[in-house]
């Protein structure tokens, strides 16, 4: 307990509390292990950007996941576009991906000239299921392409279980995915790492992620042509790696531009962030999972008014990346009111997610109608997300729990 309050008070690095002066921030970044030292030694190093730190950080990374390769780069976003760029997108292609969840998830479709199918989601656990995507691909057959989103930190549905799981419906029917676990590490499922369980898989490491560098991202996938191609479109479309430049014995100057490709390195100053955060993963998940479990005891007597986060998967497989709850209709309040009065409060809330189908653009260029995704809009109606941190104090989280009863019953 001594080490969790010094972490919590030597930490200065809390936008969210500075901006919005929480008592209680929605997200509080914890960086105190061994980030200082290794941030230093890239200083020492004199050179700022992909090198070493970056090689090791995806070489512990791949270990981590236990995939074959993993790919460093500069965002979540751009780990998913290289990946869908990677599995062959073109033009005019159909993408299905679900409507609960981040922006990125659907603009990098856009990024490639190809549309977005927005899929529901199941009730509870906000994931696609086998069932849905089979009843998708019934009204859709023509697309060829799926981004599943690991909503939260749980693994969505992939592997065959009680039921055909999502990889085996896609190979049955031709469909490539693209896993987007921005959400999901550490994550399991049937005792298999998020990053291993398909072809191709996305993580994102900004700032409020279960780990961080700030901004950055990486891509995990076991096909040596993917690898190759994401490698070589990360950086400009260069026939060299990054890094080989400055090692090897040819010339840096002496390269090909093969592609045009983009400008999506991992700067080590991020990298040496990334490999302290990765040291402390397992322990952060822990973390928050203790809270995830002290929602489940003390909110419990409030079921009646409001829906918990449902889980397919033991809680140790699960990333706790999020624990969004849903507001019933016969709740006192609804959920804006609700927000103001946890913020009256001192406490930050989110709203994981505003569904896509809503969005101007993508609600005007598709013409989407909210009736067609009546999971993801009941779930809308009254979702909000509680503060999940790693070392967050029991006094925190009975002071939480206290203010939603009051805020409730009164
Ligand atoms: C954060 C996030 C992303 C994008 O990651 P960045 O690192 O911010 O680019 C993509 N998808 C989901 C579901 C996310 O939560």
């Amino acid at each position: 307990m001594g080490r969790h309050k010094n972490s919590f008070k030597n930490n200065k690095i809390s936008l969210y509390r500075l901006k919005k002066n929480f008592k209680i921030p929605f997200a509080r970044v914890s960086a105190s292990g061994n980030e200082q030292k290794y941030i230093e030694e890239v200083l020492q190093s004199g050179w700022l950007t992909t090198a070493g730190k970056a090689a090791s950080f995806e070489e512990k990374f791949a270990e981590a996941t236990k995939a074959k390769f993993a790919c460093a780069v500069n965002s979540g976003t751009a780990a998913l576009h290289l990946g869908l760029e990677a599995l062959g997108v073109k033009p005019g292609d159909r993408v299905f991906v679900p409507s609960m969840t981040f922006t990125a998830s659907a603009e990098i479709i856009r990024y490639l000239q190809a549309n977005p199918v927005f899929l529901d989601t199941e009730y509870g656990t906000n994931l696609v299921t086998p069932e849905i995507l089979k009843d998708a691909i019934k009204k859709n057959p023509d697309v060829r392409f799926l981004i599943v989103v690991h909503y939260g930190g749980q693994a969505a549905q992939m592997l065959t279980g009680d039921e055909e799981g999502i990889i085996d419906v896609c190979k049955r029917y031709g469909i490539k995915i693209l896993e987007d676990a921005a959400h999901a590490f550490p994550a399991r499922l049937n005792n298999q790492m998020v990053g291993s369980l398909g072809e191709v898989a996305c993580f994102s490491f900004y700032a409020n992620k279960p780990i961080t560098t700030g901004e950055g991202g990486m891509l995990t996938t076991s096909n040596n042509e993917i690898y190759e191609r994401v490698k070589k479109m990360r950086l400009h479309g260069i026939d060299r790696d990054v890094w080989d430049r400055f090692t090897d014995d040819k010339p840096s100057w002496e390269y090909d531009v093969v592609e045009a490709g983009y400008k999506y390195n991992m700067p080590d100053v991020n990298a040496a962030i990334g490999l302290a955060q990765l040291e402390k993963a397992e322990e952060f998940r822990t973390e928050r999972q203790r809270v995830a479990e002290y929602y489940y005891e003390h909110l419990a007597p409030l079921k009646h008014l409001m829906d918990l986060p449902v889980t397919h998967v033991p809680f140790r497989d699960h990333a706790w990346h999020l624990f969004p709850v849903v507001l019933k209709e016969n709740a006192p309040l609804n959920r804006n009111k609700f927000i103001e009065k946890m913020a009256e409060a001192g406490i930050g809330t989110s709203v994981h997610y505003k569904p896509l189908h809503r969005m101007t653009y993508y609600k005007n260029k598709y013409q989407l109608k909210a009736s067609d995704y009546p999971n993801t809009e009941k779930t809308w109606r009254g979702n909000v997300s509680l503060p999940v941190f790693p070392y967050m104090h029991e006094e925190e989280l009975s002071y939480i729990c206290e203010t939603i009863g009051k805020i409730f019953i009164g």
